[in-house]
């Protein structure tokens, strides 16, 4: 196969969205409703052996029942977050595996109503079915915000400032801790009849991997700030971080050119950068919030702590743009700038440092980004397949 962005480009290129609904290729569909409220769906599946592990492979800790249930709601609700809608519903559906016990589906459903809770969502419905071998969990979420308030990838704006809420990297570096099996006093492994006590035992010594594994395991939808970002006016596109901002932020670029260039359904952001006009962008590396926890890890790691923070996914904080002057109504920190078509990236001198950074003035190419101040000239996000 082409890769999933292709994919998803000829799926989507056999319907056509109707008129005033926003269909695929956004976090979410936004469908108006009579009300004057729009409606907001999103659908996220996540797959073992994929997403997460629950057996034993001999490294890292494998994700607790309560923890897969949180995360399984969480990136869902982080779609309606990336909107900058409030979230009212989710569905549930289940292909279980003979492994699953009672005991650790009661615990998944612990960390599934605990996250609902503090959204005050409901669950509504879903489907449960029976799986010959690896657990699969498929979660739709619904939301609302007031009519024509949604923010899309395709609305950025030549001159925005890019932004990020919160700090980049940490999930990225909690999951190479895992996967790389260097946390310290980490037992792990599948056990369907351990208790959640037990289960959530399994973690390392360190504080600083703990707080880097939880994120990773238990992330936290940014639902309050969206909903505050999509009532500033100022403020033009958003998504959320689920595949790194290298990869995220090309979707707003190329979202947001193409709504320019061509209005079809085109799976909004989901077709090859242009090679004629349209939007650009440039990143400060050396702008970018990085946590305390991420820099000690990284420094006694060796890690590049902004190759995780860019390529890294799952941090689902909010990437925004927004028109120069906006006061914002929430913290964050301005990483770039998006460049109009023809538009010279010329970075200030202070903000580069010793690393990659020509100095001199460039004309990036449409649908790009230029990265100042790093170790690399280029970076890539997640790519599924
Ligand atoms: P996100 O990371 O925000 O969940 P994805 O990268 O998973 O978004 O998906 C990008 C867009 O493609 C979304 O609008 C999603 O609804 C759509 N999409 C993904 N897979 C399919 C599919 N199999 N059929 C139709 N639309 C899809
Ligand atoms: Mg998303």
């Amino acid at each position: 196969m082409k890769g999933e962005f292709e994919l998803i480009r000829r799926i989507a290129e056999r319907f056509r969205a109707p008129e005033g609904v926003t269909g695929i290729g956004d976090d979410c569909a936004v469908i108006p409703q009579m009300s004057g409220k729009d409606t907001l769906v999103s659908t996220d599946m996540l797959m073992e052996g994929s997403h997460f592990l629950l057996s034993g492979t001999g490294k890292g800790r494998a994700i607790s029942a309560r923890e897969l249930g949180w995360k399984s709601a969480a990136v869902n609700l982080s779609d309606i977050a990336a909107m900058g809608g409030r979230p009212t519903g989710v569905f549930l559906s289940l292909a279980l595996p003979p492994k699953i016990t009672d005991g650790w589906m009661e615990e998944f459903m612990v960390g599934f109503k605990e996250i609902c809770d503090r959204f005050g969502v409901v669950l509504l419905g879903g489907d449960t079915t029976a799986s010959p071998d690896r657990l699969c969990i498929n979660v739709t979420v619904l939301g609302e915000c007031p009519s024509g308030a949604a923010r899309t990838r395709a609305a950025a704006r030549g001159g925005d400032l890019i932004c990020v809420t919160g700090t980049l990297g940490d999930s990225a570096a909690g999951l190479r801790l895992i996967a790389s099996d260097q946390t310290e006093g980490r037992e792990g492994g599948f056990d369907g009849q351990k208790d959640v006590a037990e289960q959530r035992n399994c973690t390392t010594g360190r504080e600083e991997e703990r707080y880097l594994i939880d994120r990773h395991y238990m992330p936290m939808p940014r639902v309050e700030e969206g909903l505050a970002l999509s009532g500033c006016e100022g403020v033009h596109a958003m998504m959320d971080v689920s595949d790194g901002i290298a990869s995220d932020l090309q979707h707003i670029l190329r979202a947001s050119q193409s709504s320019d260039v061509d209005q079809q359904n085109d799976g909004a952001g989901l077709q090859p950068a242009s090679t004629g006009t349209g939007l650009s962008a440039e990143i400060d590396l050396n702008a970018l919030p990085l946590s305390d926890e991420l820099l000690r890890v990284c420094e006694r790691e060796g890690w590049d702590a902004a190759e995780l923070a860019v390529e890294g996914g799952e941090d689902y904080e909010l990437l925004f743009t927004m028109a120069p002057g906006t006061e914002p109504p929430i913290p964050c920190t301005v990483i770039g700038r998006i460049l109009s078509a023809g538009e010279i990236s010329e970075p200030e001198g202070q903000s580069a440092t010793e690393g990659y950074d020509s100095r001199t003035a460039v004309q990036v190419t449409p649908g790009e980004i230029r990265w100042i101040g790093g170790k690399k000239s280029d970076y890539r996000g997640f790519v599924h397949f």
